[in-house]
Protein backbone atom coordinates (compact mmCIF):
# COMPACT_ATOMS: atom_id res chain seq x y z
CA UNK A 1 0.00 0.00 0.00
CA UNK A 2 1.37 3.64 -0.98
CA UNK A 3 0.68 6.94 1.25
CA UNK A 4 -0.90 9.83 -0.87
CA UNK A 5 -0.28 13.97 -0.32
CA UNK A 6 -0.15 16.68 -2.55
CA UNK A 7 3.40 17.39 -2.23
CA UNK A 8 6.32 14.98 -1.42
CA UNK A 9 9.59 17.41 -0.91
CA UNK A 10 13.01 15.57 -1.25
CA UNK A 11 15.64 16.93 1.08
CA UNK A 12 15.12 18.73 4.54
CA UNK A 13 18.30 21.00 3.75
CA UNK A 14 17.26 25.00 4.55
CA UNK A 15 15.15 24.90 1.65
CA UNK A 16 13.77 21.80 1.89
CA UNK A 17 12.35 22.68 4.94
CA UNK A 18 11.54 25.67 3.69
CA UNK A 19 9.76 24.95 0.95
CA UNK A 20 7.92 22.52 3.57
CA UNK A 21 6.35 25.32 5.89
CA UNK A 22 5.38 27.35 2.64
CA UNK A 23 3.73 24.75 0.85
CA UNK A 24 2.29 23.52 4.44
CA UNK A 25 0.93 26.89 5.60
CA UNK A 26 -0.93 27.33 2.41
CA UNK A 27 -3.20 24.38 3.21
CA UNK A 28 -0.77 21.17 0.79
CA UNK A 29 -0.75 18.22 2.54
CA UNK A 30 3.42 17.82 2.52
CA UNK A 31 5.29 14.88 3.13
CA UNK A 32 9.29 15.98 3.24
CA UNK A 33 11.80 13.47 3.93
CA UNK A 34 16.00 13.67 4.41
CA UNK A 35 17.86 10.68 5.44
CA UNK A 36 20.30 12.99 7.40
CA UNK A 37 18.53 14.44 10.42
CA UNK A 38 18.94 18.27 10.44
CA UNK A 39 21.51 19.31 13.61
CA UNK A 40 20.64 21.88 15.54
CA UNK A 41 22.61 23.03 17.35
CA UNK A 42 26.08 25.43 17.33
CA UNK A 43 28.85 23.60 18.89
CA UNK A 44 28.18 19.82 17.91
CA UNK A 45 30.35 17.77 15.34
CA UNK A 46 28.09 18.09 12.24
CA UNK A 47 26.84 21.83 12.64
CA UNK A 48 26.44 24.03 9.79
CA UNK A 49 28.20 27.08 10.62
CA UNK A 50 27.63 29.18 7.31
CA UNK A 51 25.26 31.75 8.07
CA UNK A 52 22.40 33.13 4.84
CA UNK A 53 22.04 36.68 4.59
CA UNK A 54 18.20 36.63 3.71
CA UNK A 55 17.59 39.61 0.77
CA UNK A 56 14.69 41.69 1.30
CA UNK A 57 12.17 39.50 -1.23
CA UNK A 58 13.24 35.88 1.01
CA UNK A 59 12.72 37.72 4.07
CA UNK A 60 8.94 38.79 2.88
CA UNK A 61 8.53 34.68 2.21
CA UNK A 62 9.95 34.30 4.87
CA UNK A 63 6.90 36.14 7.06
CA UNK A 64 4.03 35.13 4.83
CA UNK A 65 4.82 31.18 6.00
CA UNK A 66 5.19 32.04 9.69
CA UNK A 67 8.61 31.25 9.62
CA UNK A 68 10.12 35.03 10.32
CA UNK A 69 8.62 35.67 13.68
CA UNK A 70 10.83 32.79 15.22
CA UNK A 71 14.21 34.13 13.07
CA UNK A 72 13.27 37.98 13.78
CA UNK A 73 15.27 37.90 17.34
CA UNK A 74 18.04 36.42 15.56
CA UNK A 75 18.67 38.19 12.92
CA UNK A 76 21.69 40.50 12.32
CA UNK A 77 20.81 43.41 9.68
CA UNK A 78 22.76 44.24 6.82
CA UNK A 79 22.08 47.74 6.48
CA UNK A 80 25.98 48.76 3.92
CA UNK A 81 27.71 46.07 1.63
CA UNK A 82 31.04 47.46 1.00
CA UNK A 83 33.13 46.03 -1.53
CA UNK A 84 36.85 46.64 -1.16
CA UNK A 85 39.84 45.96 -3.31
CA UNK A 86 42.99 44.79 -1.87
CA UNK A 87 45.05 43.68 -4.67
CA UNK A 88 48.14 46.14 -4.81
CA UNK A 89 51.68 44.73 -3.37
CA UNK A 90 50.44 44.74 0.11
CA UNK A 91 47.81 43.64 1.92
CA UNK A 92 45.53 46.96 2.59
CA UNK A 93 42.89 48.16 1.25
CA UNK A 94 43.29 50.72 -2.40
CA UNK A 95 39.75 51.10 -3.03
CA UNK A 96 36.66 50.50 -0.85
CA UNK A 97 33.02 51.56 -2.00
CA UNK A 98 29.63 51.46 0.38
CA UNK A 99 26.41 50.64 -1.27
CA UNK A 100 24.06 51.47 1.32
CA UNK A 101 20.52 50.14 1.55
CA UNK A 102 19.11 53.64 2.02
CA UNK A 103 19.82 54.58 -1.30
CA UNK A 104 17.18 52.50 -2.28
CA UNK A 105 14.90 51.59 0.11
CA UNK A 106 13.77 52.53 3.83
CA UNK A 107 15.23 48.73 4.82
CA UNK A 108 17.90 47.22 5.17
CA UNK A 109 19.21 44.73 2.59
CA UNK A 110 19.10 41.34 4.33
CA UNK A 111 19.78 39.86 7.73
CA UNK A 112 22.00 37.21 8.78
CA UNK A 113 21.19 34.21 10.49
CA UNK A 114 22.98 30.86 11.46
CA UNK A 115 22.13 28.06 9.19
CA UNK A 116 22.06 25.54 12.30
CA UNK A 117 20.08 28.10 14.00
CA UNK A 118 17.35 28.13 10.93
CA UNK A 119 17.57 24.46 10.85
CA UNK A 120 16.38 24.95 14.90
CA UNK A 121 13.53 27.33 13.89
CA UNK A 122 11.83 25.62 10.96
CA UNK A 123 11.97 22.37 12.80
CA UNK A 124 9.98 23.82 15.14
CA UNK A 125 7.77 25.47 12.47
CA UNK A 126 6.67 22.48 10.80
CA UNK A 127 5.77 20.85 14.08
CA UNK A 128 2.85 23.36 14.17
CA UNK A 129 1.16 22.19 10.66
CA UNK A 130 -0.41 19.79 10.53
CA UNK A 131 -0.23 19.35 7.00
CA UNK A 132 3.40 18.52 7.30
CA UNK A 133 4.78 15.10 7.86
CA UNK A 134 8.75 15.98 8.08
CA UNK A 135 10.39 12.71 8.26
CA UNK A 136 14.55 13.23 9.25
CA UNK A 137 16.16 9.63 8.58
CA UNK A 138 14.51 8.45 5.51
CA UNK A 139 15.71 9.55 1.95
CA UNK A 140 14.01 9.16 -1.49
CA UNK A 141 15.43 5.85 -3.22
CA UNK A 142 13.28 6.07 -6.48
CA UNK A 143 11.02 8.03 -9.08
CA UNK A 144 8.77 6.66 -11.69
CA UNK A 145 5.92 9.11 -13.03
CA UNK A 146 3.01 9.36 -15.09
CA UNK A 147 0.62 11.98 -16.42
CA UNK A 148 -1.38 12.04 -13.61
CA UNK A 149 0.90 11.58 -10.14
CA UNK A 150 4.70 10.70 -9.23
CA UNK A 151 5.46 7.08 -7.33
CA UNK A 152 8.34 7.78 -5.04
CA UNK A 153 10.20 4.97 -3.55
CA UNK A 154 11.41 5.88 0.09
CA UNK A 155 14.74 4.24 1.65
CA UNK A 156 12.32 2.44 4.53
CA UNK A 157 10.92 0.99 1.91
CA UNK A 158 7.12 2.41 1.60
CA UNK A 159 5.82 4.45 -1.53
CA UNK A 160 4.21 7.64 -1.55
CA UNK A 161 1.99 8.92 -4.35
CA UNK A 162 2.12 12.74 -5.00
CA UNK A 163 0.78 14.81 -7.21
CA UNK A 164 4.05 17.07 -6.89
CA UNK A 165 7.62 16.08 -6.14
CA UNK A 166 9.89 19.06 -5.20
CA UNK A 167 13.72 18.09 -5.68
CA UNK A 168 15.01 20.18 -2.71
CA UNK A 169 18.12 17.43 -2.37
CA UNK A 170 20.88 19.05 -3.25
CA UNK A 171 23.46 19.82 -5.89
CA UNK A 172 23.73 16.05 -6.80
CA UNK A 173 19.69 15.81 -6.38
CA UNK A 174 18.84 12.16 -6.32
CA UNK A 175 15.69 13.28 -7.74
CA UNK A 176 16.93 15.21 -11.04
CA UNK A 177 19.32 11.94 -11.44
CA UNK A 178 16.01 9.82 -11.81
CA UNK A 179 14.20 12.35 -14.02
CA UNK A 180 17.05 11.95 -16.04
CA UNK A 181 17.55 16.14 -16.29
CA UNK A 182 21.29 16.98 -16.91
CA UNK A 183 23.76 19.71 -15.62
CA UNK A 184 26.21 22.26 -16.32
CA UNK A 185 28.89 22.33 -13.91
CA UNK A 186 31.84 24.82 -13.74
CA UNK A 187 35.28 24.08 -11.39
CA UNK A 188 37.33 26.88 -9.73
CA UNK A 189 39.37 24.15 -7.70
CA UNK A 190 38.58 26.49 -4.85
CA UNK A 191 37.23 26.42 -1.38
CA UNK A 192 35.58 28.75 1.43
CA UNK A 193 36.41 27.96 5.22
CA UNK A 194 32.91 29.17 7.12
CA UNK A 195 33.24 30.04 10.48
CA UNK A 196 32.55 32.62 12.97
CA UNK A 197 34.72 35.86 14.99
CA UNK A 198 34.54 38.49 17.54
CA UNK A 199 37.11 41.61 16.94
CA UNK A 200 37.34 44.80 19.12
CA UNK A 201 35.82 46.73 16.20
CA UNK A 202 32.04 47.06 15.75
CA UNK A 203 30.74 46.23 12.53
CA UNK A 204 27.86 48.60 12.11
CA UNK A 205 25.60 46.38 10.50
CA UNK A 206 27.92 46.61 7.30
CA UNK A 207 28.61 43.21 5.52
CA UNK A 208 32.46 43.69 3.79
CA UNK A 209 33.76 42.34 1.13
CA UNK A 210 37.57 42.26 0.26
CA UNK A 211 39.09 41.00 -2.73
CA UNK A 212 42.42 40.37 -2.87
CA UNK A 213 43.44 36.96 -5.15
CA UNK A 214 42.27 33.85 -4.29
CA UNK A 215 38.34 35.07 -4.04
CA UNK A 216 36.86 37.11 -1.58
CA UNK A 217 36.86 37.28 2.40
CA UNK A 218 33.68 38.35 3.44
CA UNK A 219 32.69 39.00 7.07
CA UNK A 220 29.14 39.34 7.57
CA UNK A 221 27.73 40.78 10.50
CA UNK A 222 26.45 38.65 13.27
CA UNK A 223 24.41 39.56 16.69
CA UNK A 224 27.14 39.71 19.42
CA UNK A 225 28.89 37.03 21.03
CA UNK A 226 29.98 36.36 24.23
CA UNK A 227 29.61 40.21 24.66
CA UNK A 228 32.16 41.45 21.74
CA UNK A 229 31.18 42.19 18.05
CA UNK A 230 31.41 39.25 16.02
CA UNK A 231 30.79 38.76 12.34
CA UNK A 232 30.54 35.11 9.97
CA UNK A 233 33.54 34.47 7.83
CA UNK A 234 33.64 33.00 4.45
CA UNK A 235 36.82 32.87 3.29
CA UNK A 236 37.49 31.60 -0.59
CA UNK A 237 41.12 30.47 -1.50
CA UNK A 238 42.43 27.81 -3.96
CA UNK A 239 42.25 24.25 -2.57
CA UNK A 240 45.65 23.78 -1.58
CA UNK A 241 45.53 27.11 0.30
CA UNK A 242 42.44 26.89 1.98
CA UNK A 243 43.95 22.86 3.08
CA UNK A 244 46.57 24.68 4.92
CA UNK A 245 44.58 27.54 6.29
CA UNK A 246 42.00 24.89 8.15
CA UNK A 247 45.29 23.01 9.09
CA UNK A 248 46.84 26.33 11.04
CA UNK A 249 47.07 26.06 14.74
CA UNK A 250 44.53 28.68 15.79
CA UNK A 251 46.99 31.65 16.62
CA UNK A 252 48.72 31.04 13.07
CA UNK A 253 45.39 31.04 11.51
CA UNK A 254 44.23 34.20 13.71
CA UNK A 255 47.10 36.30 12.14
CA UNK A 256 46.66 34.79 8.42
CA UNK A 257 42.54 35.53 8.69
CA UNK A 258 43.35 39.58 10.56
CA UNK A 259 46.05 39.81 7.55
CA UNK A 260 43.73 38.69 5.13
CA UNK A 261 41.11 40.79 6.43
CA UNK A 262 43.47 43.90 5.92
CA UNK A 263 43.24 44.38 9.80
CA UNK A 264 39.48 46.73 8.91
CA UNK A 265 37.69 45.03 12.08
CA UNK A 266 41.07 45.10 14.28
CA UNK A 267 43.12 41.43 15.58
CA UNK A 268 40.29 38.83 14.42
CA UNK A 269 39.49 35.73 17.29
CA UNK A 270 38.34 32.75 16.35
CA UNK A 271 34.86 31.85 17.87
CA UNK A 272 33.87 28.58 16.58
CA UNK A 273 35.08 25.41 14.17
CA UNK A 274 36.43 25.75 10.77
CA UNK A 275 34.16 24.32 8.06
CA UNK A 276 35.62 23.44 4.17
CA UNK A 277 32.93 23.65 1.20
CA UNK A 278 33.84 22.99 -2.33
CA UNK A 279 33.17 25.66 -4.74
CA UNK A 280 31.34 25.31 -8.14
CA UNK A 281 29.22 26.49 -10.63
CA UNK A 282 26.45 24.13 -11.80
CA UNK A 283 22.92 24.66 -13.18
CA UNK A 284 20.38 22.09 -14.60
CA UNK A 285 19.62 21.94 -18.12
CA UNK A 286 15.88 22.19 -17.03
CA UNK A 287 14.09 22.95 -13.45
CA UNK A 288 11.16 20.76 -14.42
CA UNK A 289 10.43 17.03 -15.43
CA UNK A 290 7.24 15.06 -15.42
CA UNK A 291 5.57 15.85 -11.71
CA UNK A 292 9.30 17.45 -10.70
CA UNK A 293 10.01 20.59 -9.98
CA UNK A 294 13.72 21.59 -9.19
CA UNK A 295 14.72 23.89 -6.48
CA UNK A 296 17.44 25.30 -4.67
CA UNK A 297 21.10 23.41 -5.25
CA UNK A 298 18.96 20.77 -7.30
CA UNK A 299 18.05 23.49 -9.60
CA UNK A 300 21.46 25.62 -9.62
CA UNK A 301 24.91 26.36 -7.50
CA UNK A 302 26.79 29.44 -7.13
CA UNK A 303 29.69 31.02 -5.17
CA UNK A 304 28.99 32.51 -2.23
CA UNK A 305 29.22 35.90 -2.96
CA UNK A 306 26.51 38.66 -3.24
CA UNK A 307 24.39 36.33 -0.84
CA UNK A 308 22.65 35.01 -3.84
CA UNK A 309 22.58 31.29 -3.12
CA UNK A 310 19.84 30.20 -0.88
CA UNK A 311 17.92 34.08 -2.10
CA UNK A 312 17.65 32.47 -5.45
CA UNK A 313 16.48 29.47 -4.04
CA UNK A 314 13.39 31.06 -2.32
CA UNK A 315 12.77 33.04 -5.44
CA UNK A 316 12.10 29.35 -7.20
CA UNK A 317 9.86 28.83 -3.93
CA UNK A 318 8.15 31.71 -4.47
CA UNK A 319 7.48 31.37 -7.96
CA UNK A 320 6.08 27.40 -7.48
CA UNK A 321 4.12 28.63 -4.67
CA UNK A 322 2.43 31.75 -6.34
CA UNK A 323 1.77 28.81 -9.31
CA UNK A 324 0.28 26.79 -7.12
CA UNK A 325 -2.04 28.47 -5.42
CA UNK A 326 -3.51 30.32 -8.33
CA UNK A 327 -4.60 26.95 -9.59
CA UNK A 328 -4.07 23.90 -7.26
CA UNK A 329 -6.41 21.90 -9.21
CA UNK A 330 -3.61 21.96 -11.70
CA UNK A 331 -0.71 21.01 -9.12
CA UNK A 332 2.17 19.51 -10.51
CA UNK A 333 0.58 19.03 -14.23
CA UNK A 334 2.14 19.99 -17.47
CA UNK A 335 1.00 23.58 -17.57
CA UNK A 336 2.35 24.56 -13.88
CA UNK A 337 5.61 23.29 -14.09
CA UNK A 338 6.38 24.46 -18.25
CA UNK A 339 5.33 27.80 -16.41
CA UNK A 340 7.40 27.49 -13.49
CA UNK A 341 10.81 26.28 -15.75
CA UNK A 342 10.16 29.58 -18.05
CA UNK A 343 9.26 31.80 -15.21
CA UNK A 344 12.54 31.19 -13.29
CA UNK A 345 15.20 29.55 -16.44
CA UNK A 346 16.70 32.97 -16.86
CA UNK A 347 17.05 34.59 -13.78
CA UNK A 348 18.72 31.68 -12.94
CA UNK A 349 21.11 31.73 -15.87
CA UNK A 350 22.09 34.98 -15.64
CA UNK A 351 22.87 34.86 -12.28
CA UNK A 352 25.04 31.83 -12.03
CA UNK A 353 26.94 33.56 -14.97
CA UNK A 354 27.18 36.52 -13.49
CA UNK A 355 28.51 35.39 -10.08
CA UNK A 356 31.01 32.75 -12.71
CA UNK A 357 32.51 36.18 -13.68
CA UNK A 358 32.51 37.92 -9.95
CA UNK A 359 34.58 35.17 -8.61
CA UNK A 360 36.92 34.85 -11.55
CA UNK A 361 37.80 38.27 -11.06
CA UNK A 362 38.26 37.92 -7.41
CA UNK A 363 40.35 34.78 -8.02
CA UNK A 364 43.26 36.62 -10.63
CA UNK A 365 46.27 35.95 -9.33
CA UNK A 366 47.86 38.39 -11.93
CA UNK A 367 48.78 42.23 -11.29
CA UNK A 368 47.23 43.25 -14.43
CA UNK A 369 43.62 41.62 -13.94
CA UNK A 370 44.10 42.81 -10.33
CA UNK A 371 44.44 46.31 -11.77
CA UNK A 372 41.51 45.76 -14.34
CA UNK A 373 39.04 44.39 -11.30
CA UNK A 374 39.78 47.79 -9.77
CA UNK A 375 39.12 49.87 -12.18
CA UNK A 376 36.38 48.11 -13.22
CA UNK A 377 34.75 48.35 -9.44
CA UNK A 378 35.71 52.01 -9.57
CA UNK A 379 33.95 52.80 -12.83
CA UNK A 380 30.52 50.89 -12.36
CA UNK A 381 30.21 52.68 -8.41
CA UNK A 382 30.83 56.18 -10.31
CA UNK A 383 27.58 56.07 -12.46
CA UNK A 384 25.17 56.27 -9.84
CA UNK A 385 22.04 54.70 -11.79
CA UNK A 386 24.20 51.99 -12.65
CA UNK A 387 24.84 51.76 -8.52
CA UNK A 388 21.52 51.74 -7.65
CA UNK A 389 20.20 48.90 -11.04
CA UNK A 390 23.39 46.66 -9.50
CA UNK A 391 22.00 46.88 -5.49
CA UNK A 392 18.28 46.47 -6.84
CA UNK A 393 19.34 43.29 -9.19
CA UNK A 394 21.59 41.98 -6.04
CA UNK A 395 18.13 42.28 -3.95
CA UNK A 396 15.97 40.31 -6.97
CA UNK A 397 13.79 42.91 -7.13
CA UNK A 398 14.66 43.64 -10.88
C1 LIG B 1 30.32 28.97 2.44
C2 LIG B 1 28.92 29.24 1.91
C3 LIG B 1 28.22 30.38 2.32
C4 LIG B 1 26.95 30.66 1.83
N1 LIG B 1 26.28 31.83 2.21
C5 LIG B 1 25.07 32.13 1.67
C6 LIG B 1 24.36 33.35 1.99
O1 LIG B 1 24.81 34.17 2.79
N2 LIG B 1 23.13 33.58 1.42
C7 LIG B 1 22.59 32.69 0.54
O2 LIG B 1 21.51 32.95 0.01
N3 LIG B 1 23.21 31.52 0.24
C8 LIG B 1 24.43 31.23 0.76
N4 LIG B 1 25.06 30.06 0.45
C9 LIG B 1 24.37 29.08 -0.37
C10 LIG B 1 23.42 28.28 0.52
O3 LIG B 1 24.08 27.82 1.68
C11 LIG B 1 22.91 27.11 -0.25
O4 LIG B 1 22.21 27.61 -1.36
C12 LIG B 1 21.97 26.29 0.59
O5 LIG B 1 22.53 25.86 1.78
C13 LIG B 1 21.64 25.09 -0.21
O6 LIG B 1 20.53 24.61 0.32
P1 LIG B 1 19.84 23.32 -0.25
O7 LIG B 1 18.76 23.07 0.74
O8 LIG B 1 19.53 23.43 -1.69
O9 LIG B 1 20.98 22.18 -0.25
P2 LIG B 1 21.58 21.31 0.92
O10 LIG B 1 21.85 22.11 2.13
O11 LIG B 1 22.71 20.56 0.30
O12 LIG B 1 20.39 20.32 1.28
C14 LIG B 1 20.09 19.19 0.51
C15 LIG B 1 19.50 18.16 1.43
O13 LIG B 1 19.07 17.07 0.65
C16 LIG B 1 19.31 15.92 1.39
N5 LIG B 1 19.31 14.72 0.55
C17 LIG B 1 20.33 14.15 -0.14
N6 LIG B 1 19.93 13.02 -0.73
C18 LIG B 1 18.61 12.87 -0.42
C19 LIG B 1 17.63 11.89 -0.73
N7 LIG B 1 17.90 10.79 -1.47
N8 LIG B 1 16.37 12.05 -0.25
C20 LIG B 1 16.04 13.15 0.51
N9 LIG B 1 16.94 14.09 0.83
C21 LIG B 1 18.21 13.96 0.37
C22 LIG B 1 20.63 16.16 2.10
O14 LIG B 1 20.79 15.31 3.25
C23 LIG B 1 20.50 17.63 2.46
O15 LIG B 1 20.00 17.82 3.77
C24 LIG B 1 26.35 29.77 0.91
C25 LIG B 1 27.04 28.61 0.49
C26 LIG B 1 28.33 28.35 0.97
C27 LIG B 1 29.08 27.12 0.48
Amino acid sequence: MSETCDILISGGGIAGLCAAAAFGHAGFRVICVDPAPPVTERDVDGSDLRTTAFLQPAQELLEACGLWARLDNHAAPLQVMRIVDAGGDAAEPRIVKDFDAADISGKPFGWNLPNWLLRREMVARLAELDSVDFRPGTGTDSLFTREAEARVGLSDGSRVRARLVVAADGRNSPMRQAAGIGVHTMRYGQKALAFAVTHPIAHDNVSTEIHRSGGPFTLVPLPDWQGRPSSAVVWMERGPRAMELLALEPAEFEAAMTERSCGLFGPLTLASRRTLWPIISQSADRLSGERLALIAEAAHVVPPIGAQGLNMSLRDLRCLLDLAVARPGGLGDRQMLDAYHDARIRDVKLRVKGIDLLNRASMAEARPLRDARAMGLNALYSLAPVRRTLMQMGLGVR
